[in-house]
Order: C-alpha cells, then sequence, then structure tokens
C-alpha cells in the first residue's frame, strides 16, 4: 500500500504549513481576542488562500476552488495538528448548505449560504416525527399551500439545537394523495414565528440539545422549497449523504484515541499509571487497531474519491465504524476513571466537579446517541449488507416496514 501524497502534493502541504505557521495560533492584540472572534479571523485569511469552504463560490463567502480530495485531506491533516480552525461545524454547515448548492435556487444559495457559513444564522433539522424516524417517508405532518404561503401543521421530534436555531429545513407531506415517498417537499421554514411551539427534551446526560417542535399553522413562503413539489425526499438523500460523510471522519476517531490515551496517563492503579497494566494496555491496543483500521479505510475512501470512483460501502461503513470506535473509547474511560467518571462538569449544579473536567461521562453517553442520530447503526448495517454485500433482505426489518 502506497500512501504517500506524491511530491507535487507535498509542496502544497509545506505551503499550508507555511501558512499556518505565520497565521495560527494570532499573535499580539488580535491573539487577546475571544476565541470565537479569532477563530472568525483566522477562517477568513483561510478562505482568502483557498483553504476552507473549497467548493462554495466566492459569490457565497466561500473560496472556489477547483474539487481536489489530496488537497482537502492535506488542508484537514495540517490545521488539525496545530489545532487551528477549520470549517465551522453544524447542521447548516454541514448538511443545509451542501444541499443548496446542489439543488437550491439562486436565490436561496445568495440568501442563505454566506451566513449560514459565517455562523450568523443556524439552522435545525425537521426531519424525524413520533413514530416516523427510520422509516422516516412515514411522515405526517401536512403542508398546504394556501395562496403565496405554506401552512404547516404536525409534530417534528428529537429536533436538536430548535429551541436557538432561526431557521429549520424540513420535510412534509404536501401531495397526500401520492406513494408516501413521492408526497414530501423539502420546507425552509422560519423559527421565530408564533405558529411554532419547541419544546426541549432533556437527555440523559443532563442537557437539553434536542426539542419537539409543534407546528400549529406555521407558515412560509409558496419558493421557501428546495427541488419541486414531492421532490423534498430525493433533496433530503443529498443532506443525509453529506451529514454520514461528516460522522464518518476517521479524524475524530483518532482524536478519540489521543485523548484516552492522555487519560491513561494520568488515571492510576495500585499507585502506577493505568498506562503501564497490562489490562489497560490490551484494551488500548484493541482501540488503536480499530482506529487504524478505521484510518485506513479513510485512505481508501479517499483513493476512490481521487479517482473519481465511487467509494459505495467503504462510505457506508465508516459513520458505522466511527460510532462503534467512539463507544469503545468511551466505555475504556468509564473504566478507568471508575467513581470519578459518574461526575461530569454538567454536575456543577449538585456541587460536585470530576477532576478530569473532560466530561468522558457526557462523551460516553453522547456515543450511545450518536448510533441512533442521522439513522440508526441497525438500519446501516442492514443497509451494507443488503446493498452492499447483497445478501438477502432482513425478514424481521421487512416485517416490521411492512406494518
Ligand atoms: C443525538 C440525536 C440527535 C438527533 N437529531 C435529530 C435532528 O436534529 N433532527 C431530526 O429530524 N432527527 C434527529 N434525531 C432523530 C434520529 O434521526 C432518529 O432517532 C433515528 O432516525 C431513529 O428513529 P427513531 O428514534 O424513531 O427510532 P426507531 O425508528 O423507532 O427505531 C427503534 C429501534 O428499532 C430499530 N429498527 C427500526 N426499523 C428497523 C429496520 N427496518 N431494520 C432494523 N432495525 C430497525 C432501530 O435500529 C432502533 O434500534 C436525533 C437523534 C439523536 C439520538
Amino acid at each position: 500500500m502506497d500512501l504517500s501524497y506524491g511530491s507535487e502534493m507535498e509542496g502544497f502541504r509545506d505551503e499550508v504549513k507555511a501558512f499556518l505557521h505565520e497565521s495560527w495560533p494570532l499573535s499580539g492584540e488580535e491573539g487577546e481576542l475571544p476565541l470565537e472572534k479569532q477563530a472568525a479571523i483566522f477562517r477568513e485569511r483561510a478562505i482568502a488562500r483557498g483553504y476552507l469552504y473549497r467548493n462554495i463560490p466566492v459569490k457565497y463567502g466561500g473560496s472556489e476552488q477547483a474539487p481536489d480530495v489530496l488537497k482537502a485531506q492535506i488542508i484537514r491533516e495540517e490545521f488539525e495538528k496545530k489545532w487551528a480552525p477549520q470549517e465551522a461545524r453544524g447542521i447548516g454547515t454541514m448538511m443545509l448548505v451542501p444541499t443548496l448548492l446542489e439543488r437550491g435556487e439562486e436565490w436561496q444559495k445568495s440568501k442563505f449560504v454566506r451566513p449560514t457559513i459565517t455562523g450568523e444564522v443556524t439552522w435545525c433539522q425537521g426531519y424525524s416525527e413520533p413514530g416516523s424516524g427510520s422509516d422516516l417517508a412515514s411522515l405526517k405532518t401536512r403542508g398546504e399551500l394556501q395562496g403565496d404561503e405554506w401552512v404547516i401543521n404536525g409534530q417534528k421530534i428529537w429536533t436538536s439545537g430548535a429551541h436557538v436555531a432561526d431557521y429549520m429545513f424540513c420535510l412534509v407531506r404536501t401531495e397526500p394523495e401520492e406513494s408516501k415517498h413521492a408526497g414530501i417537499s423539502y420546507l425552509l421554514l422560519d423559527m421565530k414565528q408564533p405558529g411554532i411551539e419547541v419544546r426541549p427534551l432533556r437527555m440523559m446526560t443532563g442537557s437539553a440539545d434536542f426539542n419537539e417542535v409543534f407546528l400549529d399553522d406555521a407558515r412560509t413562503p409558496a419558493d421557501w422549497i428546495v427541488g419541486r413539489r414531492g421532490e423534498g425526499w430525493l433533496v433530503s438523500r443529498t443532506t443525509l449523504k453529506h451529514e454520514r460523510n461528516s460522522i464518518g471522519a476517521a479524524q475524530q476517531t483518532r482524536a478519540g484515541l489521543k485523548g484516552l490515551i492522555n487519560l491513561a496517563k494520568k488515571s492510576e492503579i495500585d499507585g502506577r499509571p493505568a498506562l503501564e497494566n497490562s489490562a489497560v494496555r490490551q484494551r488500548l491496543a484493541e482501540v488503536e487497531g480499530y482506529v487504524r483500521a478505521h484510518q485506513y479505510s479513510g485512505y481508501r475512501q479517499l483513493t476512490k474519491d481521487a479517482k473519481g470512483e465511487d467509494a459505495g460501502l467503504i462510505t457506508m461503513m465508516m459513520k458505522l465504524f466511527s460510532t462503534e470506535i467512539g463507544h469503545k473509547s468511551a466505555a475504556l474511560s468509564m473504566d478507568l476513571l471508575g467513581e470519578e467518571g459518574l461526575l461530569s462538569a454538567g454536575n456543577a449544579e449538585l456541587g460536585v466537579r470530576a477532576s478530569d473536567g473532560q466530561g468522558w461521562i457526557a462523551r460516553y453517553m453522547y456515543t450511545l446517541g450518536i448510533a441512533v442520530a442521522g439513522g440508526t447503526a441497525n438500519i446501516q448495517r442492514n443497509v451494507i449488507a443488503e446493498r452492499g454485500l447483497g445478501l438477502p433482505r432482513d425478514a424481521a426489518a421487512n416485517r416490521s416496514s411492512n406494518k
């Protein structure tokens, strides 16, 4: 296996390194600014050099570079090494923007892309409903065109960030007479209106990041639709593809392993660093094996992308891999922390605080949730088995989805 990027690309890597050397961290007065402001200043400079938002046209705030997966990968690697701010994460940037770029109207791109990537406006994703999660196409929230407005009635659930979002991109049934997939449209919605009530749901981590959203004659202009009427399912597939790619990024699992090794150095077993304990080392080695397999699968995906080939099955496996490795890492962290693992920054209100302070328990619980978000691990396994490996359909799943 040849893992080198070639001399031309290594030259590009040197350019990126030189840019980072002079640009991050910020110095002087700029270096005293709040971190968010520093990140915004740095991002502007990185965009001007063509390093961030490469696939977004300049007129929408991006740097509009020719697609080059190797360059994009080198930028990610070098920025990560220096802890330099990368493209802002968030549902709007990672899911809506690629969808608008691929399927949106010109005015929609002009209005929404720039403020979304700068973080001026935030979005939430209104897909899931009570009873319509894995079987999303059974969703029941109705959208009716009345004059020059869509009037929307129904309920969404598990809507991350709806309590703070400015807008929602959502799926609603606009053609009830059509078959389930064909009757759905993809609408954009202003969250600050009387027809929308958001009720936060408290999670087992203690925080309340996702919500129930009740839509009671909520309104949105007729042209705030992405794609045509009844094409929402197709449009939503674009969004989901981007979400899965982002969740599957191998760098997240590598960062998790680094944190775990640091924890094993700091934690003690029988008065010695846990890292010296053979059982702990065994489990760390196991996690590292998975992390490396994930990383090399990432390279295979990269090679396919670079050749313009469909990475297919590998892309599907990446999300599954990263959620499972994340969970294994977090479970080991719980064992290393022992009783202290039950304390997190979120327990400050009880007057207790974990000395580790990294919120490993929150991470542990998060890994349980992320195996469900964006399509559950079970569904992913079935898709990989059936579409990827050509195995027969899961009889039990057939029975439940035909209900
Ligand atoms: C942290 C988090 C954030 C989320 N954020 C959002 C958000 O912002 N917006 C949004 O719209 N939704 C969001 N969701 C919801 C998420 O998309 C759904 O939870 C997910 O699609 C599963 O749907 P469900 O919860 O209804 O579970 P169900 O579909 O009821 O599934 C229950 C169980 O049955 C299994 N199952 C169901 N059908 C099959 C089948 N055919 N084959 C095999 N197994 C099956 C599932 O794998 C699962 O284990 C979020 C969820 C989480 C956990």
